[in-house]
């Protein structure tokens, strides 16, 4: 009899995790049916868009408002064709075309509304507003951008106005274009850990992660003669080059999913990429150099989920010439 109850209560808890599972899973599928078409929210974005201007803004929206960068770049084309100083009759301003009023009220003062990121950051979070509220519905969306939701909600659709009309097609067309330009993607991640990083420049290891002289190295050193060349390590976008106390001149390049990774010591002499370009995975970027506090030609290199630095030498191989 003791042994039955205890098999009971070990049983218990297994049954009640198992039906909470499934509960769940019920739950979550019965849910993405009620969404219903919400696929489009996130559709076509599938990395970085590279070769715009105003790349680094547009990519950096997108990101914060999970829309792709194509539907930005497309909104900006048809609108402005990319002049941050342009008015249209009706009083919209800049690169997507707000109104004053409506930057006012996002909290951007209607003087400084022109201003590409204040612009960029107003349009993206109407477009993404729109699509949430049209359950990713780009036609609706768009007519609502171009034509307001109220005329929207009047005629139960796109409304009748040739205009409106002719900016959906649009709009759509140069999306589909922009597509193209998209670079990367998300960072293929297992678990939350990158899983493809390339080995960033032909050298070898000096100086391993992790403490030493009671300090935390947050990354390898690579030693290798200055001049020579440093690579992505997988597609993305750098999203800094500057000095950084210390490292010289440093990039940072954004892989999407959270990852970053970071180059330092170089001299800004060598660097042949800029912020906000998107860069594929073996593009030199710059070259290794002596630059900051270093006591020999070296590329510090680190690799960072969601900030944290991570042992690089757990994602790359252990050396260039295996890629
Ligand atoms: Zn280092």
């Amino acid at each position: 009899m003791r042994k039955a109850v205890s098999f009971f209560f070990l049983l218990t808890p297994v049954l009640v995790i198992v039906l909470v599972i499934s509960l769940l899973g019920f739950a979550v599928v019965f849910i993405s049916v009620l969404m219903g078409g919400g696929d489009e929210l996130t559709d076509g974005y599938s990395g970085y868009l590279g070769g715009v201007p105003f790349a680094d803004l547009i990519n950096r929206t997108a990101a914060r408002y999970d829309i792709s960068p194509a539907l930005i770049a497309a909104i900006i084309d048809q609108e402005s064709n990319f002049n941050p100083k342009a008015h249209s009759s009706a009083g919209a301003i800049g690169l997507m075309q707000i109104m004053p009023g409506t930057c006012r009220g996002i909290g951007y003062p209607a003087d400084e509304c022109w201003k590409p990121e204040n612009n960029i950051d107003a349009g993206g979070r109407i477009i993404a507003g729109h699509l949430k509220s049209y359950r990713g519905n780009l036609e609706l969306a768009l007519a609502a951008y171009n034509a307001g939701a109220g005329n929207v909600r009047k005629y139960g659709g796109v409304p009748p106005f040739p205009e409106t009309r002719n900016y959906v097609v649009e709009v759509a067309k140069q999306y589909e274009k922009y597509k193209k330009k998209l670079v990367g993607g998300k960072f293929e991640t297992v678990g939350g850990f990158p899983t493809t990083l390339m080995f960033p420049a032909n050298g070898e290891i000096t100086s391993p992660f992790g403490w030493r002289w009671g300090r935390m190295h947050e990354g390898v050193d690579i030693g290798a003669p200055e001049g020579t060349p440093i690579v992505a390590a997988a597609d993305g976008v750098v999203i800094k080059s500057g000095p950084a106390s210390g490292y010289g001149w440093v990039i940072v390049i954004d892989h999407g999913g959270g990852l970053t990774t970071v180059y330092g010591h170089m001299y800004h002499s060598t660097v042949v990429v800029s912020q906000g370009e998107a860069v594929s995975k073996g593009q030199k970027i710059a070259s290794i150099g002596n630059n900051g506090r270093s006591t020999g030609p070296h590329l510090h290199f680190e690799v960072r989920m969601n900030g944290n630095s991570l042992d690089p030498l757990k994602y790359l191989r252990t050396n260039w010439k295996d890629g």
